[in-house]
């Protein structure tokens, strides 16, 4: 085999630019990918007349997408019988046909929203929630609890009130998208309508409370957490006593447990002071569309 050509300064100066322009171009189109800002198929028609796209290898593209990643990017080409190696511009056609199956839908429409509304106990929260269920860019999630419904509450609107063993069950079968005990009964959100319309675009609100808003970060990181804080705590403990829908003993509980979670604002991403529930709506609103 001969020696390689020898390159002047300048060529390889132009060699290497090109390289790195190639390399920025491969950034741009795999962030826009990962961002549901294109789709797989509009990249392979982009690598049509894109020489930096052309080479690209499809590991690297699809490792890019939340939810792929390395390993089951790997895993997913071998059981194509794809090369690990091969180039978008080497693609078959057959090839093609498979990963776009795999690849097409989900990403044909972008992901919605995950906005995660939570806060000490009377700050506000189911009052904000309800005024987006009247009318809102949000799908508000119904959650399941084994609490017994408020005088006020309707059964499948508000919450779907179940029964211990009906929760035991949910959580067996892995309904629930997370779940936790409050003041005493179980809450969880079921996971079906929340991934249903997420996939379909649409943003979704749910309304819960700490220790859940935390299980939902780590199972979707992409899940906005936001925490809703009274003006004054004067302000909550009155808020909480206005309610009228619980005990003199279960407010004293609730309003225990609403000093601890005060504490837990700095693990959220966003703050909301709840002064006016209509600012709150409008910052929420806000949030989904950014
Ligand atoms: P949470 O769901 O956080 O426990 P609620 O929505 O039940 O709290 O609200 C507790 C009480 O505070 C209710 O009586 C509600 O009408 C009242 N409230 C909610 N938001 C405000 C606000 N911005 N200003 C005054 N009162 C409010
Ligand atoms: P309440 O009994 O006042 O309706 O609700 C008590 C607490 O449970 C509130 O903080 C509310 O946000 C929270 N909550 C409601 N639904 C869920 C849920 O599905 N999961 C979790 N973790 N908390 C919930």
């Amino acid at each position: 085999m001969g020696s390689p050509p020898q390159l002047s300064q300048e060529q390889r100066a132009q060699a290497l630019l090109k390289a790195k322009l190639s390399r920025q171009e491969r950034a741009r189109v795999k962030t826009l990918y990962k961002n549901n800002e294109i789709s797989f198929s509009e990249v392979l028609d982009l690598a049509l007349t894109n020489e930096a796209i052309a080479k690209m290898r499809v590991l690297e593209l699809i490792e890019s997408k939340a939810g792929v990643g390395k390993i089951r990017g790997k895993a997913l080409l071998e059981k194509m019988e794809i090369s690990l190696t091969r180039r978008i511009q080497g693609l078959g056609r057959h090839q093609r046909t498979q990963l776009l199956k795999e690849f097409q839908a989900p990403s044909a429409i972008s992901r919605g929203k995950l906005v995660v509304l939570s806060g000490p106990g009377g700050v506000g929260k189911s009052t904000v929630a309800k005024k987006l269920r009247e009318g809102s860019p949000f799908v508000v999630s119904v959650s399941s609890t084994t609490r017994a419904p408020r005088f006020n509450e309707v059964n499948g609107i508000d919450y779907h009130f179940f029964t211990d063993d009906l929760f035991d069950e949910a959580i067996k079968r892995g309904d629930f998208l997370e779940w936790a005990e409050f003041a005493g009964n179980r809450y969880g959100t079921p996971l079906a309508p929340v991934e249903k319309a997420l996939a379909a675009g649409e943003s979704v609100l749910l309304e819960i409370e700490i220790e859940g808003a935390k299980q939902v970060k780590k199972k979707m990181p992409e899940a906005l957490l936001v925490f809703l804080e009274p003006p004054t705590w004067e302000e909550l403990v009155s808020r909480l006593e206005g309610r009228g829908t619980d005990s003199p003993e279960r407010r004293a509980a609730r309003l225990a447990l609403a000093q601890e979670e005060m504490a837990a604002a700095s693990f959220f991403d966003k703050v909301l002071i709840n002064d006016e529930v209509e600012k709150v709506v409008a910052s929420l609103i806000e949030f989904a569309s950014a």
